[in-house]
Order: structure tokens, then sequence, then C-alpha cells
């Protein structure tokens, strides 16, 4: 059986390398909808796959991505001086920021999130199925477990700028 959760975020990037000028040469945002699809072959106590409540930690992880600039790692060192000087909430980023770039590391995250989860309600054979980003209203992109050999980066690889942490805190208005 699969359960499917969604997560919510707004940020900007700008993808660089692909094929349209619109989405390499400005920068822009979009809404975006991560759904995060789980599955297991037997239910817990309650019935469940596994309760949501499991899931809070991926909903702080998609949070500190809200009104944050997308910054791909392979920037040159001129629009990362910028970026940084002029936004507060930036993600660094290992991959290019496209949907493709998202659902890969939120896929990569979310794995190890959830095996960490403690699941004590007779959950079974619990397992991240796939991550879906939707960039618009019209196309996503999908990661599964098999894509996880494009993963080339550490957790580590992902830098929050300090007030996004500073924010999860306290969150300002
Ligand atoms: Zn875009």
């Amino acid at each position: 059986m699969h359960i499917r959760k969604l997560f919510r975020f707004e940020a900007a990037h700008v993808v660089r390398e692909c094929t349209s000028r619109h989405c390499r040469e400005n920068i822009h945002g979009h809404s975006y909808v991560v759904e995060v699809i789980i599955s297991s072959d037997t239910l817990d106590r309650g019935y469940m796959v596994m309760d949501f409540v499991l899931l809070d930690k991926v909903k702080a992880l998609v949070d500190r991505f809200d009104h944050s600039y997308s910054l791909w790692r392979g920037e040159d060192a001129g629009m990362k001086a910028f970026v940084y000087r002029y936004n507060r909430r930036v993600v660094e980023m290992p991959v290019s920021p496209s949907a493709e770039g998202y659902a890969l590391l939120f896929f990569f995250l979310v794995d190890k999130i959830l095996r960490e989860a403690e699941c004590k309600n007779g959950e079974g054979n619990v397992q991240l199925h796939s991550v879906r980003v939707h960039e618009t209203v019209t196309g996503y992109a999908e990661a599964f477990r098999e894509d996880l050999a494009l993963v080339d980066f550490t957790p580590d690889d992902v830098l929050f700028s300090s007030a996004i942490l500073d924010d999860e805190q306290a969150p300002s208005p």
C-alpha cells in the first residue's frame, strides 16, 4: 500500500545550462509542491502504513527551503556573493535546482529521515517509494530509489544559511 504526504514551499532559482533561456538566464520563483510517497506491505496497529506525525522532520526539512534562494554550488563567485549579500535565506545545493535536482535531493534526505524515524506501533516494511516535486501545476519530476545512483554528494553538501537555522528557532514574521 502507498500513502502520500504533500508539502509546499516557495523558492527562487536559476537553472543554469538548461535548454530554455528563460530558465537559465533569469532569477525567478516557483510555488513548489513536494509529494512524499511511502509504501509498506503491512499495516500498523492503527491500520496505517505509518502515522504522518512521524514525518514532522520532513516538514521541518521542506520548511528550510521556503522563501529561500536555491543556490547551485556550481555558480560563479560573483553570483554567490550577490545571492548571499542580498538574501537572508539561502540554500546552497550540490545539485542544480531543477525539479529533478530537488526530487533527487529530497529523496536522498527524506530516505535518511525515514530510516531514523521511531516506528513503535507495529509498522511493517515502511519504505520511501518516491518523491515528486512539482515546479508548476503541469509538470513534476519524480525520484525513485534507483535514482540514488545519481547521488554524488553527502548531507553536509547541502548548506543552509545561518538565517534559515535561526528562523527555525524563532520564525521571523
Ligand atoms: Zn524555474
